[in-house]
């Protein structure tokens, strides 16, 4: 497995759990990073969410949103992984083997290149170094900065709060994100829905302490930060981006842009490729790996064609500070169909219930991002000037 974050240790237990041998070579010092990966339990099957239990730091019975016009509780469990959990599901896994500190330069079908100039063989080389841009994506951008904060006292929050969008509309959609991890420990992110993939970490960061104060939360201590500059896809051209792969490659993960259009999460689709693959004829080979995921993202491309529809309406047809009515216009729907929205399963039926209606943006802007090959053509001018 060349890189040992999400999807890579997401697939290397699925396959180890099959009885396979893995090696991770992770660049950096320790697989799986600084995250918490959150999911809807709804997002995959229940024998998976079993899977992955060993690694779920946290779950909670529901979640809740906030907008400027309403307030709504949902039932839909939500769960998540943290890195340590996953590190030592991953650490203590039969059939795992880990090699950290160690860059990959160059892959091949039947092993890969270290960076001081060693090789290790392997019949199945899989590709999850994480996001590569491509000229057959474009993109907008979810932007985030997030506090782990130990509070003085008891918050009283029960669920998390996936959107608080009832706050200043700055740089496109804003809203703050609330993980209730303790009763007196919040995870708090101020995330905005943007335009440009620039950061201002500080800006962020202070902002979410200003947030944590106006609720009349106290801190104690702040625990860990992370940051994240997350895809969100416009349009993509399916073979301009699988024809930026060398015919040896077998990608995964964000690398494959195994993600969701509209959140950038990506560990359902993780999961949905451990099945893939796990489910391959051994011996496996790299050659099957990348067949299985090629297929797998090619269906997956032309399957979310709405959904990158939709991104359009938020980040071309919507006035950036009123992106949020696009959200808050969602989420008056059934929670049954919010629920297949996130895991990537909404039926036509639910195309048509998310058009109905008068649209929360203008109609002749909202007509204007219909087709993706003009996004992309777009998008072409603007890279070849
Ligand atoms: C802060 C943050 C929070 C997120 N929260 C969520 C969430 O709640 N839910 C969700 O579903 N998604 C979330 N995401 C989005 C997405 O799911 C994650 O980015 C996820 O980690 C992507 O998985 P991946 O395995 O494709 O890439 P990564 O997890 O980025 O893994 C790539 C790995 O490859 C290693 N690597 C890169 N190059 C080399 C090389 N040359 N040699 C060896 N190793 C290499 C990297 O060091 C890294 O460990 C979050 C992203 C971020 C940044």
């Amino acid at each position: 497995m060349a890189g040992g974050g999400l999807a890579g240790c997401i697939v290397a237990l699925r396959l180890a759990e099959c009885g396979m041998r893995i090696l991770i070579v992770e660049a950096s010092e320790r697989i799986c990073g600084n995250h918490t990966w959150s999911f809807h339990k709804t997002d995959i099957s229940p024998l998976d969410y079993e899977r992955l239990r060993p690694a779920i730091g946290y779950e909670w019975s529901g979640q809740q949103v906030i907008f400027p016009e309403f307030k709504r509780k949902l039932s839909t469990p939500y769960a998540s992984l943290t890195s340590e959990r996953l590190r030592d599901t991953v650490y203590a896994a039969d059939g795992i083997e880990v090699l950290e500190n160690t860059r990959i330069e160059q892959i091949a079908e039947d092993g890969v290149v270290l960076s001081d100039g060693s090789q290790i063989s392997a019949a199945c080389v899989i590709d999850s170094r994480g996001f590569a841009p491509s000229e057959g994506l474009k993109l907008g951008y979810q932007k985030f900065v997030g506090i782990e904060l130990e509070l003085g006292k008891a918050h009283g929050e029960d669920v998390p709060t996936i959107m608080d969008a009832s706050v200043d509309q700055l740089d496109g959609y804003r809203f703050f994100y609330v993980l209730p991890l303790s009763d007196t420990r919040l995870l708090i992110e101020d995330t905005r829905y943007s335009d440009s993939a620039g950061l201002d970490f500080d800006a962020l960061h202070s902002d979410v302490l200003a947030y944590a104060a106006n609720r009349g939360w106290v801190v104690k201590r702040s625990i860990r930060t992370e940051k994240g500059v997350l895809p969100i896809t416009l349009a993509h051209d399916a073979e301009l981006f699988w024809g930026g792969f060398a015919d040896h490659l077998a990608p995964i993960g964000l690398r494959a842009a195994l993600f969701h259009p509209t959140t950038g999460y990506s560990l359902p689709m993780a999961v949905e490729t451990a099945n893939i693959v796990a489910g391959l004829k051994a011996p496996l080979t790299t050659a099957a790996a990348r067949q299985a995921v090629f297929v797998h993202a090619q269906k997956r491309i032309a399957d979310q064609a709405f959904y990158r529809f939709l991104n359009r309406m938020l980040f071309q047809a919507a006035v950036p500070s009123l992106r949020y009515r696009v959200l808050q216009r969602f989420y008056r729907l059934p929670q049954l169909l919010i629920e297949r929205f996130y895991a990537g399963r909404i039926r036509r039926s639910d195309k048509l219930r998310i058009l109905i209606g008068k649209p929360p943006v203008p109609i002749q802007r909202a007509v204007g991002c219909v087709s993706e090959a003009r996004a992309l053509a777009k998008e072409r001018q603007v890279v070849n000037g």
